[in-house]
This record gives C-alpha cells, sequence and structure tokens, in this order.
C-alpha cells in the first residue's frame, strides 16, 4: 500500500494502453530521426514549440481522455497519462499546451459554461490555443486567499485591476485564468468572494512583462491588468467560487508525472551510458535513481485513477509533488556527484551539457506548483486529522 487511504489503489494499465505507448514511443523515434526533437530537461516548461503541439494535436494525443464533443479521443486517464509520460521523459517540446491540457482545460470541463467548454477545448486538443495561470502576485503566492487583483461589476461584465507575477507562459499563450476578488474580503470568511475569470491575453489594458531566469531564459513574467474589460460570459462557473475551484485544480497540477519527469532526460542518458560500459561505482547511483523513480511512479498513478474516478486526492497529490520534486533536484545531485566519481563517465559531454543546462532551473522544482513547505504543513495537517 502506497499511501494510507484505502481508496487509492496501483491500477493496472491494460494492453490498450501498452499499445498506446509503443505508437508515441514510435513517433518520438521519427521525431528524434528527423531532427525535429532535441531532449531537454524540464521540456514541459522549457521546451515550447508551436509546430510540435500541433503534431500532437493532429494524433489526438493532448487531452486523448476528453469527450469527443470536446476535441478528446474517448479514451481514458491513463492513455493520457502514457501519452504524457513518454513525451516527458523523451523530453519533447510539450511547454507551449502544456498548462491549457493539464490544468485549464480540467477546470472548464468541471466548472465552465457549456458555451466555455465548446469554445476552447476541441482549441486546446488541436495543440493551437494556450492558457496560462494567473494566481501567485507580488507578496501573494503560498496564501492565495490574500489576492489583491479585483474585478467590479459593471453592465454585462467586470473591469479588471491588478497585477500577476511568475505567470509562466504569458507572452506566448492566448488566454490566463486569473484569480481575483470580486467581494470585499471577509476576515472571518477569507475564502470567499474569489472568482476565476478567462481573460483574452491581447485585451486592451493588458501588460506583459519578463522576468528573466537565473539562466536567461524567458520563461515567466509580470502581467498587469488596467482597467481590462471581461464579459460575464468568461467567468468561471459562478462569481465568489473561486477558492473551490483553485483548490480542486491544485490536484492535477501537483500528482502528474512532469513533477517527477522534469531530469528523466539526464537520468535516461546517464543509465544508457552505464548500462553500456563493465559495472563500476555509479551503478549504486543507477541503482537508487531507479527504485525512487519507480516508487514515485506507482504514487502518481494511484492518484491519477483517483482524479479519473472523480475523487479529490489533494493531500496524496501534495504527497507526490513534494517526493517528486525532491527527487528531481537530488536527482541532478546524484549524477554530478557519479560524473565526478565514475571514471566511465569522465570524458561525458553530452551528460556534462545536459546537467550544465538543467542546473540552474533546479531551485524551481519545488517552488512551481505551490512550495513544499506548504504543502507539507497540509500533509501534516491531515494526518493529525485537523
Ligand atoms: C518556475 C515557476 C513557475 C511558476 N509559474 C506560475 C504561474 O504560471 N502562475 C502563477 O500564478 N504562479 C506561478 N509560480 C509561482 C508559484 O506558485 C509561487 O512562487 C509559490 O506559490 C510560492 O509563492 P511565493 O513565491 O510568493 O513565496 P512565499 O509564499 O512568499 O513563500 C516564501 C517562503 O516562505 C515559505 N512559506 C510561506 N508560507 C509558509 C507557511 N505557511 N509555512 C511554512 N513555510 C511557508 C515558502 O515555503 C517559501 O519558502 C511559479 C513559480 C515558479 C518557480
Amino acid at each position: 500500500m502506497l499511501f494510507l487511504n484505502p481508496e487509492l489503489t496501483l491500477p493496472t494499465l491494460g494492453r490498450s494502453v501498452e499499445a498506446l505507448r509503443q505508437k508515441v514511443r514510435a513517433f518520438v523515434a521519427d521525431e528524434l530521426s528527423a531532427g525535429r526533437l532535441k531532449p531537454i530537461c524540464n521540456s514541459w516548461t522549457e521546451g515550447c514549440s508551436a509546430e510540435f503541439s500541433q503534431r500532437l494535436g493532429e494524433r489526438g494525443w493532448i487531452g486523448y481522455h476528453w469527450p469527443r464533443s470536446y476535441g478528446g479521443q474517448g479514451g481514458t486517464a491513463f492513455d493520457t497519462l502514457t501519452i504524457n509520460e513518454e513525451l516527458l521523459a523523451a523530453g519533447a517540446p510539450v511547454g507551449a499546451h502544456w498548462i491549457a491540457a493539464r490544468q485549464s482545460a480540467p477546470l472548464l470541463m468541471r466548472f465552465g459554461s457549456e458555451a466555455q467548454r465548446r469554445e476552447f477545448l476541441p482549441a486546446i486538443a488541436a495543440g493551437t490555443q494556450y492558457f496560462a495561470i494567473g494566481m501567485s502576485e507580488p507578496d501573494v503566492g503560498s496564501d492565495l486567499a490574500s489576492v489583491r487583483t479585483r474585478a467590479e461589476r459593471r453592465a454585462g461584465g467586470w473591469v479588471l485591476n491588478g497585477r500577476k507575477v511568475w505567470t509562466s507562459g504569458a507572452h506566448f499563450c492566448h488566454y490566463i485564468i486569473v484569480l481575483c476578488r470580486t467581494a470585499p474580503a471577509d476576515p472571518k470568511a477569507r475564502h470567499s468572494g474569489l472568482s476565476q475569470m478567462i481573460v483574452d491575453l491581447r485585451s486592451s489594458g493588458v501588460t506583459i512583462r519578463p522576468i528573466h531566469m537565473l539562466d536567461g531564459n524567458h520563461h515567466f513574467n509580470e502581467v498587469i491588468f488596467d482597467d481590462v474589460i471581461v464579459p460575464d460570459e468568461r467567468v468561471v462557473g459562478a462569481a465568489g467560487e473561486g477558492w473551490k475551484q483553485v483548490t480542486s485544480e491544485l490536484a492535477y497540477e501537483r500528482s502528474g508525472p512532469e513533477r517527477f519527469l522534469s531530469t528523466m532526460p539526464l537520468i535516461d542518458l546517464f543509465l544508457r551510458r552505464l548500462a553500456a560500459g563493465p559495472a563500476a561505482s555509479g551503478d549504486s547511483a543507477a541503482g537508487r535513481l531507479l527504485a525512487r523513480l519507480m516508487t514515485l511512479r506507482n504514487m502518481s498513478l494511484c492518484v491519477w485513477g483517483a482524479l479519473g474516478a472523480g475523487q479529490s486526492p489533494v493531500i496524496e497529490a501534495a504527497m507526490v509533488k513534494d517526493l517528486g520534486t525532491n527527487f528531481e533536484r537530488e536527482s541532478l545531485e546524484i549524477v554530478r556527484e557519479a560524473l565526478v566519481a565514475d571514471e566511465r563517465l569522465a570524458d561525458d559531454t553530452e551528460i556534462g551539457a545536459l546537467l550544465a543546462a538543467t542546473l540552474p532551473l533546479a531551485p524551481t522544482y519545488t517552488l512551481r506548483g505551490g512550495t513544499n513547505e506548504v504543502l507539507r504543513n497540509m500533509i501534516a495537517k491531515n494526518l493529525q486529522g485537523k
């Protein structure tokens, strides 16, 4: 048993899932040999290619388990998980559509209006429409209930004012889902009066400014809303339901394979190199990596299965994120140490280059999607039954 919760059991992946896995592997092999895919770590945040997303969309590999009427293939949640596992492990550039498919679409599927689902889901599945998450603000990250961005009522819609930070991909996305205050804060009910709105990033009054990463890359942004008009039909669900929506979204955000496979292209290369030579000291490092990977994958499968069955395993998702993102950070250290200690890897410039490109992003793993310290508070409170 991987979790205390007896409802989370390890599912068995059927033959059709494995057949799909082989198809994705064949596609990846073709992309690699055609030079259209250059494996990188963190490919779900750093690898953005609209062309690649569209090629996946043409195959039906984005939102595979969504209903056909919304652009999906009517598959299972495990089909989608399998496609994603293979693409992440290959270091494929899936970053353009990743957040829209992982988070925005399930949100709209669960809380959006029928008109919103019909407008946005098929374009997300086609790999042509991308969404950003507008939750964090200056001084507001872990404590989301204190967001200051606010929307005020006007005839037929809302006027949005405020500022979001760390907004991944806002510079190439079409829409952002903004968490904002639509009623004054009530100190006795801090989570009330919040709403989520779909905002067109090309609207008048939206300014997007880059925030550069440690390695100079442009991944996230500051997004400013200055009297932006948001029509009523762009509010997700009912005004005031934002907190319920945000907390349900987070289980999707925290439990997926991107929380332990971000460094997989490096691990994969490392393992292949070791397998090619005679046994030596680096083999124990390989064993440590593999044992943890397998356990994390099983935990993620359990949570994914529960999500697909309509449950909300928020605490278990937090556990996957905590253990998985720590593993991602430590995997870089394990490979780095082996690179120094194991003679077989002494002159391996390919591993060295991939490691060097990945290390500057390591501090972000345990922050993005909610910091691990805050998640541990949640887990501890749950274990105490509070
Ligand atoms: C790569 C990356 C991409 C991101 N993309 C997005 C995005 O697209 N959209 C978006 O909205 N946000 C995004 N974020 C922001 C991210 O969600 C926040 O950084 C995160 O929630 C933490 O908020 P903060 O930075 O304000 O830190 P703070 O909340 O100020 O926390 C600072 C430190 O204090 C600790 N801390 C805070 N509260 C507690 C507590 N109660 N108990 C114990 N420790 C505590 C934290 O663990 C942290 O170490 C991204 C972040 C990163 C790194």
